[in-house]
């Protein structure tokens, strides 16, 4: 089977639940804690989809939540990002507008999908819903409610970017656009790392 490699990435301000939420779909596991010292900068995830062997490498901003200490390598490549906010925070709603348009200035045109994470705390919600959908409407973005506590929504939402992905796209396109980028994406990722 084909192998396609698609670089995702993790978006938005401290704490909203990133890391939680990449934990939660690599390894079903939910740690109740801040996990800034996670000290990784992707994580790979594997499974079929429309008869390929995907390789998904998930990249999370693992303490460079502020715009500028973000590099362009990590933006470099991307195919998709879902971009997070804390439902019970208004401010990470402002914040993960202010990511979106930082990705658009960068020439990134991955494709993009917005998520409300802790979804579970719902009497604590305070982005209204009527601000969301228009937002989204706006923007044409994709929206989801997600919760990296109850798991809830988490494996729609990658499935999601991966068919926004693949939509209107041939085999042989899948294949010429991403079937051969391991070795691309990985290089690019040492490189990353010499010039820390
Ligand atoms: P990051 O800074 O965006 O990577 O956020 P973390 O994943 O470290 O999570 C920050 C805090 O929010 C931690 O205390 C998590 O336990 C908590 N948290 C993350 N996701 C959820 C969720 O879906 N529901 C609730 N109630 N708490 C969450
Ligand atoms: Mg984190």
């Amino acid at each position: 089977m084909e192998e396609i490699n698609l670089k995702i990435l993790l978006v938005g301000d401290t704490c909203v639940g990133k890391t939680s939420l990449l934990l939660r779909y690599i390894d079903d596991d939910f740690p109740d804690k801040h996990l800034t010292t996670i000290g990784v900068d992707h994580l790979l995830k594997s499974f079929e989809f429309r008869g390929f062997n995907i390789q998904l490498q998930i990249w999370d901003t693992a303490g460079q939540e502020r715009y500028r200490s973000v590099t362009n390598s990590f933006f470099h490549n991307a195919d998709g990002i879902l971009f997070v906010y804390d439902v019970t925070n208004q401010n990470t709603f402002e914040g993960v507008k202010n990511w979106i348009e930082e990705s658009e200035k960068r020439g990134n045109n991955a494709k993009k999908i917005l998520l409300g994470n802790k979804c579970d705390l719902k009497h604590k919600k305070k982005v209204s819903d009527e601000e969301v959908n228009n937002y989204c409407e706006e923007n044409q973005m994709d929206f989801f409610e997600t919760s990296a506590k109850e798991n809830i929504n988490i494996k729609e939402a990658f499935e999601k970017i991966i068919k926004l992905i693949f939509t209107d796209k041939s085999d042989e396109e899948i294949k010429m656009l991403y079937g051969v980028r391991k070795s691309n994406l990985t290089t690019y990722l040492e490189k990353d790392d010499k010039n820390r």
